[in-house]
């Protein structure tokens, strides 16, 4: 069966695309069937796998507009042995153009539908708001969210409010949406207020936070620009250890 993720927070700069790219990488290594979907019309995920945005046939926006299939839109990176579903800058009309249309929070999930078990995970990267392709990403993501929450002064601050769309599209659309975990990132031991942050989420979810925590790592900001995960451009690296383990946890509990 097929786990499919959402990541997800209306902040930005929190670590979601790092954490979709890096993760998948280490699925990947690890021989499980990845397709990584970028739903963000920043596409920061497509060019951080080394996809080129601006020189794509069919993306993301095709598939929500019902203008090509999932399978026709998915490119292969073969040299990171997984699938990428782009972004295109377009997408940010997407939003309007579909605000009349009939399903439009169930374009991504139909979309997927069709790809019939031919992964073994599904991680769909969010744009930071809680429009209608958050709710697509939302309402498609069965096995449920991950949250990445930055080690940082008001962190919580907006967490309740995605708990409660998480909670209304449980609702409405898609019943089976839980929290699969949160992930915090951009920890830096050197202060005290990264300790009190993760304490201080941890009380809020209990046993909810993933037990792996991402340190604050410059190789994991450089990665990107390279188009490359962590795995590829510095894998001895700080930031390759954690999301190795990271991804390590994760498999481990989706099968228990
Ligand atoms: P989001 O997708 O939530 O907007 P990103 O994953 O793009 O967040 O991360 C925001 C910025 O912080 C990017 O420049 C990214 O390279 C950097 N970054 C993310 N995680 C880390 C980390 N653990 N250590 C250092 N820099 C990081
Ligand atoms: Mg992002």
């Amino acid at each position: 069966m097929t786990k499919i993720y959402a990541i997800v927070n209306q902040k930005g700069g929190v670590g979601k695309t790092t954490s979709v790219i890096n993760l998948a990488a280490n699925l990947a290594e690890n021989g499980r069937r990845v397709l990584i979907v970028d739903i963000d019309p920043q596409a920061n995920a497509t060019s951080g796998i080394g996809i080129d945005k601006n020189d794509l046939e069919r993306s993301m926006y095709d598939l929500l507009l019902e203008e090509s299939t999932a399978v026709d839109a998915t490119i292969h990176q073969e040299e990171f042995r997984l699938d990428v579903i782009p972004s295109h800058p377009a997408l940010a009309g997407a939003e309007v153009e579909l605000v009349n249309a009939i399903g439009r929070e169930y374009r991504l999930q139909k979309g997927l539908d069709g790809l019939n078990g031919r992964y073994d995970y599904i991680l769909i990267d969010c744009p930071p708001s809680l429009g209608l392709l958050t709710v697509n990403a939302l309402t498609a993501a069965k096995d449920g969210v991950i949250i990445p929450v930055q080690c940082e002064y008001l962190a919580l601050e907006g967490l309740t409010q995605l708990v409660q769309t998480v909670e209304l599209v449980q609702k409405y659309l898609n019943p089976n949406l839980k929290v699969r975990g949160l992930i915090m990132t951009m920890y830096d031991s050197r202060t005290n207020l990264s300790r009190q942050v993760v304490e201080e989420v941890r009380r809020y979810f209990p046993g909810k936070v993933f037990r792996t925590i991402v340190p604050r790592n410059v190789r994991l900001s450089e990665a990107p620009s390279y188009g490359q995960p962590i795995t590829a451009y510095a894998p001895k690296s700080p930031g390759a250890m954690a999301y190795k383990v990271l991804t390590a946890e994760l498999i481990k509990g989706d099968k228990s």
